[in-house]
């Protein structure tokens, strides 16, 4: 994927190749390099390859997203690396699934459970337009009632009662596995949090990530925009005996 940038910073996606250096848009073919400014009726454009934030962005989506500000937390906490089995729960419009279909890599596997029919096939588009496809296997079902792999690195949910899905996260887990559930609602994070300490999980905690972006301009700088509350983010990791 590609995206044609503007000079005020307004993208759009362009098929083609950088081995040919010819793009296409709405029919138009384009003649580019990735990176060289390119003049079309006198304004400048950049083609530059999509970057995940570019993708995560413009995916199609119908229920809340998870965004990139937690996405990012989310996957440094999991300690997510090429070759990992991530089990996920729900997996709505597919924005979280994306970020972490790119960071298990082609060795990974992403398993998807997800309720609704309608939100899997928005999902999948959304995943094969990102060229994921073949990392995410998406399962209709219910995450509450079972999980079916086992010893899997990490087991993540977003879904509105993930303290039902604890305990099927513990039996999915390897020793040390990776928990992660994201909510809106404070009465769902203690929940979960119970739930967690109950099954003997270590390393239980949750946070909050908030993103100020910067106005900067010459010789001065304030706070632009901020992006506050979405969600709270509990993780933890299995222990096979007591530990709390
Ligand atoms: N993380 C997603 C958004 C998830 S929305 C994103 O970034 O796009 C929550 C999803 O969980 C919905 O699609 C809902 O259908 C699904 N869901 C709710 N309860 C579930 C359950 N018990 N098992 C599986 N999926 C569930």
């Amino acid at each position: 994927m590609y995206v044609l940038i503007d000079d005020k910073g307004r993208k759009r996606f362009v098929q083609g190749s950088d081995e040919d250096k010819e793009f296409v848009i709405d029919k138009n073919k384009l003649e580019a390099s990735l990176g060289r400014p390119i003049k079309i009726g006198g304004k400048r454009f950049l083609v530059l390859e999509a970057s995940l934030l570019d993708i995560i962005e413009s995916i199609e989506r119908k229920a809340q997203i998870v965004l990139p500000k937690d996405s990012a937390i989310v996957i440094f906490n999991l300690a997510l690396k090429s070759g990992d089995v991530v089990v996920e729960g729900g997996i709505g419009s597919g924005a979280l699934t994306i970020a972490l279909s790119h960071f298990v890599g082609t060795e990974g596997n992403v398993v998807s459970y997800e309720l609704r029919e309608d939100f899997a096939g928005i999902a999948r588009k959304n995943l094969e337009r990102a060229g994921f496809e073949k990392r995410v296997q998406i399962k209709i079902a219910d995450i509450t009632k079972d999980i079916e792999e086992k010893d899997v690195d990490s087991v993540v949910l977003d879904l509105p009662k993930p303290w039902e899905a604890v305990e099927n996260a513990h039996k999915a887990l390897k020793p040390g596995g990776h928990f992660c559930s994201l909510s809106p609602n404070s009465s769902q994070v203690t929940k979960t949090v119970d739930e967690l300490r109950r099954l003997d999980f270590a390393e239980v905690n949750t946070l909050e990530s908030m993103q100020r972006t910067m106005l900067v301009q010459d010789g001065w700088m304030r706070p632009d925009k901020m992006l506050a509350h979405t969600c709270y983010i509990t993780f933890a990791r299995k222990t096979v005996e007591g530990f709390n």
